[in-house]
């Protein structure tokens, strides 16, 4: 009998959490399936997508790191990703064939503050690269306030207010911070073998949340800070899961077992 499977593309892909997460979910709901990775370069994505398209045990794919926006060639595109958050970090394998293509990080990004009203807040984001863009499309559906974007890039993080409607402005890396009541690092900064990210965040209000998308090392020197400000704060595990949860109802046709949170953090962290 044919085992039902999904897997992660990417190059490179060797410390990718994801069949981590699922293979935890798949087993914790005792479903047949089995979850891989795959290591996929530039030059081989088209050959590799066409040969799955044609294997119905394949229900799918999570993508990331060179291939979020080079996938959107090759499959269809419904929701308009294309033309919304511009990037895509899940592909799934309808019955006929048919691919679809979606992303599920900006709800990953949101789940841990859709409690919260966010309407007119001030925020402030670092960063402008792909997972800035699934954050930014979020924010602007939260209706946030002005939006500081901090980037090495300056035209880049410009372009992004200008993609999602946003009003604000777009600082230096070292500039200070305004009054802001959300500061979200989706800047590969802090992450490990990458520079820190050091900010000032004494201008933050006193009950401002600081988001970091970074999760390797989980507790960052940003979110070192933030606590020491005795600011809340949210790690990067939370939108890992949260991304992951969407991705794996879509392909198992099931959602992820309730309450296995902690377990599930305390393995991706062993
Ligand atoms: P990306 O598209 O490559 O963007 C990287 C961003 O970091 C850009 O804004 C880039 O600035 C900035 N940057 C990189 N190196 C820098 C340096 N040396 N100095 C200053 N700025 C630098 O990557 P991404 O996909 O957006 O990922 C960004 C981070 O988010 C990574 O740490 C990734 O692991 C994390 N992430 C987490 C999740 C999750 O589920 N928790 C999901 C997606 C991503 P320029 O624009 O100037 O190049």
């Amino acid at each position: 009998m044919s085992t039902p499977y999904a897997e992660v593309i990417g190059d490179p892909i060797k410390h990718s959490k994801s069949p981590l997460i699922h293979g935890f979910w798949l087993a914790a709901l005792g479903l047949a399936g089995d979850y891989r990775r795959a290591h996929v370069k530039p030059d081989d994505l088209a050959a590799f997508i066409a040969e799955r398209r044609g294997d119905p045990d394949w229900r799918g794919c999570n993508v990331t790191i060179p291939h979020k926006l080079a996938v959107m060639d090759f499959v269809d595109d419904p929701g308009d990703v294309r033309g919304t958050i511009g990037a895509m970090n899940t592909i799934v394998r309808q019955r006929d064939g048919a691919l679809i293509g979606t992303n599920t990080d900006a709800a990953g990004f949101f789940a841990p503050l859709a409690e919260l009203d966010l309407e007119g807040a001030p925020v402030v984001v670092v960063g402008a690269g792909g997972a800035a863009r699934a954050v930014l499309f979020a924010l602007a559906r939260a209706r946030v306030g002005r939006v500081t974007i901090l980037n090495r890039s300056p035209l880049k993080a410009m372009g992004l207010l200008a993609t999602f409607g946003l009003k604000g402005d777009v600082v230096a890396l070292d500039a200070p911070l305004p009054p802001a009541a959300l500061l979200v690092n989706a800047s590969s900064l802090g992450m490990t073998g990458q520079p820190p990210l050091d900010l000032d965040l004494s201008p933050l209000a006193d009950d401002a949340i600081v988001y970091d998308l970074v999760y390797a090392p989980l507790r960052t020197g940003l979110l070192a800070a933030a606590e020491s400000r005795g600011l809340d704060t949210v790690d990067g595990l939370d939108m890992l899961i949260g991304q992951a949860a969407l991705a794996f109802e879509l392909f198992f046709g099931k959602p992820p077992p309730e309450g296995r949170d902690e377990e599930l953090r305390a393995l991706l962290t062993a």
